[in-house]
């Protein structure tokens, strides 16, 4: 007998998370020099200057364990978010917490609802705990949450929202929120996902955190990997219920975010100015980009995002491998569905260019 047969039935189906293919694979693959990685929604500025000094001073502490209740760190957020510690999580990514939350709350026989072409993680997370994954067909490759509302059933334990949507950039207002709470059971969960949250600039843009008073049944994540330029450290936060805070502590590893993460965090969220001028560039080149674009006869979806989602056509496959030959990675997002789509992250300016130029050349 072989040994996957020994595994779980329902680990052993799972298609694996695929991430950006990472500068050095590429470079290692085809000898090249100058690579651009527009594939991971990562910030083109990198790490702030007083991260970096924070992250120096750190590095003669790497002895010890961290503080194991972050301490420094969910004091920081508490103040940030004007929240109280007890509601303050962090995780090693907000990934691990998405998945700490379905594993608390829903298992075999249990339904969680996510949108079709949301963030993977939540499929991945359902099948992991061997609940009933329940893909609600999108409207316009965004959220459909009257049809999300509608699939709620007595067997719903655990809603996921992306807002913006990653991988397709799209967005519901605070009044579309507002309407599907109003329609969701206290006794089911709902994760309101906030990854993107730095880039939104719109007045009907929704709050996490003013959900949090009047429903104790949501969980709002956040993350350091986008705006923050900390995708390398993998730390993201929670705010929740101090009884929900209780409940996912109860599985989290003792030391899950290291010491380098939680310093380096706290200098980042204490740079605020970072994440305003990584926003204002993201801005003004993601129009730069979507124009390009245009121009070339493509039209990608409405993005609130730090990246684009384009519709290719048939091509989609082989432009990306042209353009990974022209030393240019993008996110092929066939394994959501959307196989005649790309998505692009919104780089520098010269990284944008060098996309444009690639793209030009593939075409
Ligand atoms: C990138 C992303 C995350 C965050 O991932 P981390 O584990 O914090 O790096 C969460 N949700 C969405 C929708 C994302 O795109």
């Amino acid at each position: 007998m072989a040994i996957v047969d020994q595994a779980l039935p329902h680990i052993a189906k799972i298609s694996p998370y695929i991430p950006g293919k990472p500068v050095s694979e590429l470079q290692r693959e085809l000898g090249l020099s100058r690579v651009t990685k527009l594939a991971s929604n990562e910030n083109p500025l990198g790490v702030s200057a007083k991260v970096e000094q924070a992250a120096k001073l750190a590095l003669k502490t790497l002895g010890r364990y961290p503080d194991g209740n972050a301490f420094y760190l969910r004091a920081a957020i508490a103040e940030f978010t004007c929240r109280t510690m007890p509601e303050v999580m962090v995780g090693n990514g907000s990934n691990e917490l998405l998945e700490f939350v379905g594993r608390v709350f829903a298992g075999p026989g249990d339904e969680v609802i996510f949108s079709q072409y949301a963030f993977a993680v939540y499929a991945i997370t359902a099948q992991i705990i061997g609940a009933t994954p329940i893909q609600v067909t999108a409207k316009a490759y965004g959220h459909d949450l009257d049809a999300m509302a509608a699939a709620i059933t007595s067997k719903t334990k655990l809603i996921y929202l992306a807002n913006p949507n990653n991988p397709t950039g799209s967005f519901f207002s605070a009044d579309a929120l507002t309407a599907f709470m109003q329609k969701v059971p206290a006794n089911v969960v709902v994760v309101y996902d906030e990854a993107y949250l730095e880039y939104v600039e719109r007045d009907d843009a929704p709050s996490g955190l003013a959900l949090l008073d009047q429903y104790p049944n949501v969980i709002v994540t956040r993350t350091f990997s986008k705006a923050y330029g900390l995708a390398a450290l993998r730390v993201g936060y929670l705010l929740a219920h101090p009884d929900i805070v209780n409940l996912l502590n109860r599985i989290r590893a003792p030391f899950n975010v290291n010491e380098l993460s939680q310093v380096c965090a706290v200098a980042a969220l204490a740079d605020q100015d970072f994440v305003a001028a990584s926003v204002a560039l993201n801005k003004q080149e993601r129009s730069k980009v979507i124009t390009a674009l245009t121009h070339m006869g493509y039209t990608p979806l409405p993005s609130e995002g730090n990246f684009v989602c384009v519709n290719m056509g048939p091509e989609a496959a082989s432009i990306n491998q042209q353009l990974l030959q022209l030393g240019v990675i993008v996110r092929p997002v066939a394994n959501y569905g959307m196989a005649d789509f790309l998505r692009i992250s919104i780089g520098t300016e010269a990284e944008n260019q060098h996309l444009i130029t690639a793209l030009a050349q593939v075409k």
